[in-house]
């Protein structure tokens, strides 16, 4: 662990040295939480949402995409939940003067135990070697039983109280758990507070119009209150989805492990809206689509598994999320959630406008089921920079960084570099530029050895350098060196092209989801 956390931190250095992500207002010394994308996390940033987007709207004929604003009336987020249940249980320590989600917390403490069961099975395998049948292991083996018994006790006590709002009953878990303050090592806790995650402002000019309003903390409801503008005037016939991407805003308790939790972040969801009764059906074809697509990057399918939730939420009525392996932990990047016709329904309610849907097939009007799958685009975005991240020790002594982005998604597709900055090479390399410009990402760099000019390559992902020599001039051939396996072939320039579009294509990358 103490490892991977190390790797975590060098990962985060590496992004504001390569100009992916700084923290925000950084000369003013940062702002909890919130953070700006540069240069390269820009393009990287960009090129998930299209892959996302192109997933959505191109594959599925059924899937529109709609581009809501941040605000909305207030009475949306009386209507969805959010002004009354939109909170997490906060609990600080006196002694740090440190908050906590209380939750969390204590799913810490499930995972401290889960590690203690897997050490003992990581022992064992290596005692018995071959020989060792783990299931068997794990059902009989006495210290793991009594581990997994405390598990158990614990989850079950902990859902309950989820379940039942018990804020008391929360810090009680924390007390009889022995659950210390990683700060100041001390029990000494307050009481557990709900706190709402929601920021207000205000809207107008004058005193006596201005009307509090709030930043949307998920893009969802822009989707459920335009559901009907976007049926009639699309034409749309159930069953069909809409998706957008854009900004969500929650004054998160604890802001830590850089992007993975922040004040200001993006989200990508798709609301697809169904026949009442078809809603699990449809859960579990966008269990696997969305998996897929995960797996698609190629960034190692055993880092993906889903979690299915403790505690639904007030709307749900099934709900699972998609965590990927970060250096930190298997954490949660996508939630898929069934959300019933609770949200259409709200609306209905609170706008007084009829919001149904007339099924040309049935003959009758009702309100659509809502599966909801919901990503958070920084979340994506560090676990391709954690699993493309490696340090490499090459032959000789020397190393090198190289982040092995999904080739479709790095920032920049290829580099042109003049082997000298003389002899007509700068020339012959710009030419090649102003060709490739049109179709990819490209940078041209003269600047010192080629050998350090591969370096700043591989450290921000490029899949491909082109090396332009004296024989180029006289066949019309280049180096093309690949980041990965830093072989380097001899290729007509005539070629590069269609070399680095077949790698780097993003419609390669969604034609393997069919
Ligand atoms: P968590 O339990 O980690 O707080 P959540 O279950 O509240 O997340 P959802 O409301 O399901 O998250 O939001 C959908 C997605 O939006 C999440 O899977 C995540 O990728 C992203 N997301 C949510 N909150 C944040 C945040 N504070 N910073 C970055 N991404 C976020």
């Amino acid at each position: 662990m103490a490892q991977n956390e190390d790797v975590f931190k060098k990962i985060v250095s590496h992004a504001k040295e390569y100009g992916f992500v700084f923290p925000s207002s950084d000369i003013y010394d940062g702002l909890g939480a919130v953070y700006d994308y540069g240069q390269n996390g820009v393009e990287l940033k960009n090129n998930i949402k299209r892959y996302w987007w192109e997933a959505m709207t191109l594959l599925h004929e059924n899937i529109v995409g709609i581009d809501s604003a941040i605000f909305m009336h207030p009475m949306i987020w009386k209507a969805s939940g959010h002004v009354d249940a939109f909170n997490d249980p906060l609990i600080d320590n006196r002694d740090s003067k440190k908050r906590y989600r209380a939750d969390v917390l204590i799913e810490d403490q499930l995972a401290k135990i889960d590690e203690k069961i897997d050490k003992e099975v990581a022992k064992a395998a290596k005692r018995f070697g071959e020989s060792f049948d783990e299931a068997m292991f794990r059902q009989t083996n006495p210290r793991v039983l009594e581990y997994q018994g405390k598990r158990d006790a614990l989850h079950a006590r902990f859902e309950a109280a989820l379940n039942a709002n018990d804020l008391a009953e929360l810090k009680q878990i924390i007390l009889d758990e022995g659950i210390v303050d990683p700060i100041s090592g001390t029990r000494n806790w307050t009481d557990v507070r709900q706190f709402n995650l929601m920021f207000k402002t205000q809207m107008g000019s004058s005193s006596d119009s201005t009307m509090d309003v709030y930043l949307r903390p998920e893009t969802a409801q822009g989707i459920f209150v335009n559901f009907l503008n976007v049926q009639k005037t699309g034409r749309m016939r159930l069953p069909f989805g809409i998706a957008q991407i854009g900004k969500a805003f929650r004054n998160e308790i604890v802001a830590r492990q850089f992007i993975f939790r922040m004040r200001e972040f993006e989200q990508m969801e798709m609301q697809f809206f169904v026949r009442p009764g078809e809603e699990l059906k449809w859960f579990d074809v966008w269990k696997k689509t969305r998996l897929a697509w995960h797996k698609a990057l190629g960034l190692g399918d055993e880092k993906y598994r889903f979690h299915d939730h403790e505690k639904l939420a007030h709307y749900a009525n099934a709900a699972t999320d998609i965590e990927f392996q970060m250096p930190f932990g298997f954490k949660e990047v996508e939630g898929i959630h069934s959300r019933t016709n609770f949200d259409l329904s709200q609306h209905e309610k609170f706008s007084g406008k009829k919001i149904q849907y007339f099924d040309p097939e049935l003959n009758e009007s009702y309100t659509p089921y809502v599966i909801e799958t919901s990503i958070g685009v920084d979340r994506m975005f560090l676990s391709v920079m954690c699993s493309s991240y490696e340090e490499q020790k090459l032959e000789g002594g020397d190393t090198r960084v190289v982040l092995h982005l999904p080739k479709a998604l790095a920032p920049v597709k290829c580099a042109v570099l003049p082997l000298v900055k003389k002899d007509g090479l700068p020339e012959k390399a710009r030419e090649i530029m102003n060709v490739l410009k049109f179709d990819f990402a490209c940078r041209y760099d003269e600047k010192d050895s080629v050998g350090k000019r591969y370096r700043r390559m591989d450290a921000i992902g490029t899949p491909y350098c082109i090396t332009v020599d004296g024989q180029t001039l006289d066949d019309n051939t280049v180096t093309l060196r690949d980041r990965d396996t830093m072989e380097q072939e001899r290729v007509p320039i005539a070629e590069l092209p269609a070399r680095i579009g077949e790698a780097c294509s993003l419609n390669n990358l969604l034609k393997k989801l069919g």
